[in-house]
């Protein structure tokens, strides 16, 4: 495995590879990895005949206050991780590399980054306008033909897609299940700030998206989204949102017809912001009372 420090290094790898029959497959991750990124990295690793894993805390996506600066790192044991998966190279830039004196461009999807975690009361549209132009920039820099993403970001990788699609990015834009802990807790690196107190309540998250899928099959959407809030607050945590959308506009759900409902949640557990989400199949569940 080959860590590449610079942008000119990375397209001097790339236009090596091009001259070559290779699949190229990016996992794009800001490190302190665990093993949602594994499952990541597995799939590129199965489905390509070279992997590149970029890590990399890319400082646009994170508003004023935010935790840039004690965002959880550990190089050495990352690179250790990603050898162990079979990651041919690890692409780790520096900030001032990526964004040197001069840099003016950003790249913004409209509309899908305003609601949920783009909405001013959260993150705000400035966080998914630093995601989609570091992932562009990755997208252009390593040009694999396919890039894996966690749906545990699930507007994230909405808006990802349709970045791609917009600007007609070649790759591939694969989306990968989330993974839990035992109990549940969707696996973050951010996990990795929580007291035993606060790791103990944060387990309400995952079990509040769970009664909000049983409450829908039994009494409908609203009062599922309902039971989902009620479900939260009762473990003492007030979410940030709580909302039921459909995953590919991220409009409003009603819950009516048989499209997937994405419902999302974020939540501040004890100072650590959290977020989660489950996608309902409502032609997957059995409706007592249609009316
Ligand atoms: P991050 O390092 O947190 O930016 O995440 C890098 C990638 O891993 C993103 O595509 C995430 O959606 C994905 N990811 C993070 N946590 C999980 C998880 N628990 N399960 C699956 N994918 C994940």
């Amino acid at each position: 495995m080959k860590v590449i420090r610079t942008p000119a290094e990375m397209h001097d790898l790339r236009a090596e590879l091009r001259r070559q029959p290779v699949s190229v497959g990016l996992v794009p991750t800001m490190g302190y990895l665990h093993e949602g990124h594994n499952s990541l990295l597995r799939r590129a690793r199965e489905e390509n005949d070279v992997v590149v894993m970029s890590l990399f805390v890319n400082p646009t996506q994170f508003r004023a206050g935010e935790d840039l600066s004690t965002y959880p790192r550990d190089e050495e044991r990352d690179l250790a991780i990603a050898e162990g998966s079979g990651v041919d190279y690890v692409y780790a830039p520096e900030p001032d590399d990526v964004y040197p004196a001069g840099y003016s461009t950003k790249v913004e999807v409209e509309g899908l980054t305003e609601v949920l975690c783009g909405s001013e009361t959260s993150r705000g549209p400035g966080h998914f306008a630093g995601v989609t132009t570091v992932v562009a920039k990755l997208l252009n820099a390593v040009d694999p033909d396919a890039a894996y993403f966690g749906q545990k970001d699930a507007q994230q990788a909405t808006v990802i897609r349709r970045m791609a699609e917009d600007l007609e990015f070649r790759t591939r834009i694969e989306i990968l299940p989330t993974v839990r802990e035992r109990d549940g807790l969707a696996m973050s690196s951010r996990n990795a700030y929580l007291s035993p107190e606060a790791r103990e309540r944060a387990t309400a998250i995952w079990a509040s998206l769970l009664e909000t899928e049983s409450v829908f099959a039994e009494d409908g959407l609203d009062a599922a989204v309902d039971a989902g809030r009620r479900h939260l607050e009762m473990a003492g945590i007030t979410p940030e949102y709580f909302e039921a959308r459909y995953p590919g506009t991220l409009d409003p759900a009603d819950g009516e017809g048989e499209e997937p409902i994405l419902v999302a949640v974020a939540a501040n557990v004890d100072g650590t912001r959290l977020i989660d989400n489950i996608l309902i199949e409502p032609s997957r569940t059995t409706r007592r009372n249609p009316e």
